[in-house]
């Protein structure tokens, strides 16, 4: 994703751009993908939400269940405010590497290298050398390298370059693994339905008229395998709401996959070295509670082009360019790995009865009954919604909130509230000013070119 993105990007900006690519074909298998507003004027900014919108579905989340179906919260739909921060679109995510991967081809200048893994980066200087990349061929007998003014390094969680310039920073395993598919169905509830039992999260929403996709993230030991994956979903979900056991049962073995999930909790000192940016998985792989890994990557890409691309075009500093770049998307992305982190402790509280995943413990209990008393706007999940700034406050430890709650049993729902309310306010204030610098920098960027570092955005918005 940040790869081609940021190909396109370049390119778009007039650079001639190489992508080597470890796989011996471009494509993506994987499964569905839920992406946000940010996601969306990312795609935007390269010209291609119309084009990914056609092979999208709009949609809304509908709230959170329980296990057992019952709905703890239902997001109203007539709120048009809530609608409108809350809208996402399904996809597979072979569309949207689809939609990519014909905009790097049709752009000009993009030449696509396949099965090319890349071992090794000399990351050169800004102003100075220039970097080198050596890669070798699928037989692995041969070496290749070139050199380049820039080297955008988007090779994932697991990034060979990263590796190389930040030994240190090493992606840990996020505690929970997770089950997906992308299943034909045409009847089921097509808006994003969350459910929350022990240690386990399910959820779908729809990705086309005919196709739902539905994930089961759970807790389980790193790298532990099931004989049978499928016979193992059906039974983790066996005492699940009819729904959810349904759909389950109509998956195909073929269509199951299942991933340990990783992340950077430790963040990277800088996203640059040298003249090599970091984008995507690779600077800020994020568990995906908050389902903002793609829109991310998008945004890579786009400020790829913005920030570095146009500017150094332009006649401008590399050197300032890429510091502008470090600047603008380091802060706001590894917020987002931290608060993408931050719900995981309580949200999944452990089963009590491990390994079972069905009894839920008093945790759950107690989870529950916060969402249920919650306010709507409270419960959206997103970079910028409230909860997750909840989350970040209470985490860790999440024991002295729920000890509160417990030493005050009668005024809880009323201090919940407020205090939530609090939160509330503080977070769409921000949220606000975050908007209001977008803004000035796509005001700066019409009139008199790219922005500077002093304003530069976490992301342009499409518009400019
Ligand atoms: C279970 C799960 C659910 C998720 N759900 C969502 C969601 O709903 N919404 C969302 O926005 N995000 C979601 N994500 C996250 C999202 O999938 C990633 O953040 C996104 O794919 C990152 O894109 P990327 O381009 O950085 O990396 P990748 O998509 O991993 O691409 C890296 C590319 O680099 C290639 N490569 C790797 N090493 C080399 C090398 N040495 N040389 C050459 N090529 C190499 C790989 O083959 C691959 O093509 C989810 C992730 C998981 C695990």
């Amino acid at each position: 994703m940040a790869g081609l993105a940021s190909a396109v990007a370049l390119a778009q900006a007039g650079w001639r751009v190489t992508v080597l690519e470890r796989a011996p074909v471009f494509a993506e298998v994987g499964a569905g993908l839920a992406v946000t507003g940010n996601g969306m004027t990312a795609l935007a900014a390269l010209g291609l939400d119309a084009a990914v919108r056609a092979v999208g579905y709009e949609t809304v989340p509908a709230g959170y269940q329980d296990l057992s179906g019952r709905w703890l919260k239902r997001f109203p739909e007539t709120r048009p405010e809530l609608r409108a921060l809350a809208t996402l679109w399904g996809l597979h995510r072979r569309r949207l590497h689809g939609v990519l991967l014909d905009a790097a081809k049709a752009v000009g200048g993009v030449e696509l290298v396949t099965s090319a893994e890349v071992v090794a980066v000399r990351p050169g200087t800004p102003g100075g050398e220039p970097a080198s990349v050596t890669w070798q061929t699928g037989s692995r007998a041969h070496r290749a390298d070139a050199d380049a003014s820039l080297v955008v390094a988007a090779d994932g969680a697991r990034s060979a370059v990263r590796a190389q310039l930040f030994p240190a920073v090493q992606p840990r395993y996020g505690g929970s693994t997770s089950w997906r598919a992308v299943i034909p169905d045409s009847v089921s509830d097509s808006r994003l339905v969350g459910v929350w039992g022990p240690g386990t999260e399910f959820g779908a929403l729809r990705v086309s008229d005919a196709e739902i996709y539905w994930y089961g993230y759970f807790r389980h030991p790193e790298g532990a395998v099931f004989d049978d994956e499928l016979t193992a979903a059906r039974e983790r979900f066996g005492t699940w709401a009819p729904w959810i056991r349904g759909l389950v049962a109509a998956t195909p073995a073929d269509r199951l996959m299942r991933h340990d999930v990783y992340h950077l909790p430790q963040g990277l000192p800088a996203y640059v070295s040298g003249r090599v940016v970091l984008a995507g998985d690779a600077a800020h792989a994020a568990l995906p509670t908050l389902g903002q890994g793609a829109a991310t990557a998008l945004e890579d890409g786009v400020c790829v082009g913005r920030m570095i691309a146009v500017p150094v075009r332009a006649g401008a500093d590399m050197a300032a360019a890429l510091a502008a770049f470090d600047h603008a998307r380091r802060p706001r992305c590894q917020r987002i790995v931290r608060t993408s982190a931050a719900p995981a402790g309580w949200l999944w509280p452990e089963s009590n009865r491990s390994g079972q995943g069905s009894k839920p413990s008093n945790h759950c209990h107690a989870r529950n009954w916060m969402i249920c008393t919650t306010l709507p706007e409270l419960c959206l999940r997103g970079p910028d919604a409230p909860i997750s700034a909840f989350c970040l406050a209470i985490s860790p430890p999440p024991g002295q909130v729920w000890s509160l709650f417990v030493a005050t049993p009668g005024s809880a729902q009323g201090f919940h509230r407020v205090g939530l309310a609090g939160v509330m306010l503080t977070k769409l204030s921000s949220a606000a000013r975050e908007f209001r610098i977008d803004a000035t920098a796509a005001a700066t960027t019409s009139a008199s070119g790219p922005p500077s570092s002093a304003t530069a955005p976490g992301i342009v918005p499409a518009s400019t």
